[in-house]
């Protein structure tokens, strides 16, 4: 059977929605070897002039959760066919690729999924990317995207590996508005135990032992979970766990996204200001893509001790101009925005005895200087790229988010 969606090539019952033949994983572009192998500076730029910074590595492209934004039911149920085994790098495979990068500029990498604890073995894969030196000595940012349902489990493990951080995946406390959303009556309890035992494994604190890097994704649908917002802002104000909310993206071509679910972030912030006042802050770092407010004390300046919010505002206000990530497929594609339709294919040369780190090095120099990528700011130009068939977009689920 040829995997993916062409299990799926119906008219799905979910609504008059076809899901298209071709399945965007078997597009690769092939990684065409420089003519010099060229030595990784660590200062890469794209044709955007853009540096590399960021690295989102995909583990898996499996998920124990059915979130209707991203895994629809209706798309990934039994008859899906996953990416088998042999076709994911191993943990020696994306450690080399991973080490091209850190030469390259990379400082952050982000381990994500589909749900990057159901990979076996994770903390393995950590612990291999933690020793990766970078090339002045600064520390490597190692963290991790997770719906949290098995973070209780493994929150310890992970921080002992060398994770220095975690995102979880919330989308509400009403367990009711929850398990929909996840869509396999997954509770908001055990998502909570998790994000207690990262915060107890010090998972998130700096080296003076300061929470700071603990932070929480709330996906927010207009009609989904906008009532969530102003409990989750109480939940998280003032616990050290920095909450951030991002506007609903059309991002893969299996969601049926469309614009009238979009919450446009400023609505957000205004709505949750109306209760509990908020101060606009600084961007923390370079290529940060999350606008932060400040939660305020009674004189209206920012108050430390109650902590922030974030604002990601993917489709109301593009920050393509900043994006300095690249993205690397469950297989060894990779892609340099998370709504394009192909990416190039590094497996190929991993698994090509004959080619060095070296000629990886220049290849990735080549493609990223090649980058162009800015479909946000082109979709607030000329609508969202609703294209099927090969033009069509990679899911969420595949590359991460
Ligand atoms: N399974 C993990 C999780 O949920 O955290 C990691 C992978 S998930 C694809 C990464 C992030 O993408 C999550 O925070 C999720 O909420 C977000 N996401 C997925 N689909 C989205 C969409 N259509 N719009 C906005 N964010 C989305
Ligand atoms: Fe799974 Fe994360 Fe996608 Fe939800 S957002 S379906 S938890 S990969
Ligand atoms: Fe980056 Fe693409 Fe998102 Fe723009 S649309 S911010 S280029 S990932």
């Amino acid at each position: 059977m040829v995997k993916g969606f062409d299990a799926q090539a119906k008219s799905t019952s979910m609504s008059e929605r076809v899901i298209p033949l071709v399945d965007q994983r078997l597009l690769a572009l092939p990684a065409v070897l420089p003519v010099q192998p060229v030595l990784a500076t660590g200062l890469l730029s794209d044709g955007l002039g853009r540096p590399l910074h960021d690295l989102r590595i995909s583990v898996t492209d499996r998920c124990n959760f059915r979130c209707n934004y991203c895994m629809p039911k209706e798309v990934f149920n039994k008859d899906y066919a996953y990416m088998p085994h042999g076709d994911l790098l191993n943990f020696e495979e994306i450690t080399r690729l991973a080490k091209v990068f850190v030469a390259h500029g990379v400082r952050k990498i982000r381990l994500t999924g589909g749900e990057p604890l159901l990979r076996k073995n994770l903390e393995i894969l950590v612990a291999q990317l933690a020793n990766i030196p970078t090339p002045d000595g600064s520390p490597l940012d190692l963290t991790l995207t997770t719906n949290g349902s098995l973070l209780a489990r493994k929150a310890k493990a992970l921080k002992e590996a060398g994770l220095n951080r975690v995102t979880v995946s919330l989308d509400g406390l009403d367990d009711t508005v929850f398990r929909a959303m996840n869509d396999v009556d997954f509770p908001v309890a055990d998502v909570l135990d998790g994000i207690a035992a990262a915060k107890e494994a010090g998972l998130g604190r700096d080296t003076q032992g300061r929470l700071t890097g603990l932070k929480v994704n709330m996906v927010v649908k207009r009609t989904t979970n906008v009532d969530q917002i102003l409990p989750m802002a109480r939940h998280f104000r003032g616990s050290g766990i920095t909450l951030r909310f991002i506007e609903y993206m059309d991002v893969g071509a299996t969601n049926g996204w469309c614009m009238d679910e979009v919450l446009p972030s400023a609505e957000l912030v205004q709505r949750i200001h109306a209760e509990l006042p908020l101060v606009q802050l600084g961007h923390s770092a370079p290529g940060e893509t999350a606008e932060r407010w400040g939660f305020a004390n009674a004189q209206g300046l920012h108050d430390p001790s109650l902590g922030e919010i974030g604002v990601i505002s993917s489709v109301t206000q593009a920050f393509c101009r900043d994006c300095n990530r690249a993205r690397l497929s469950t297989e060894g594609r990779l892609y340099l925005c998370l709504f394009a339709s192909q990416g190039y294919d590094l497996r190929q040369l991993l698994r090509d005895p004959s080619q060095t780190d070296e000629v990886m090095a220049a290849t990735i120099d080549a493609i990223w200087q090649g980058r162009s990528d800015q479909y946000s700011v082109l979709r607030s130009l000329r609508g969202p790229d609703t294209a099927s068939g090969p033009g069509r977009r990679v899911e969420m689920s595949y590359i991460g988010g």
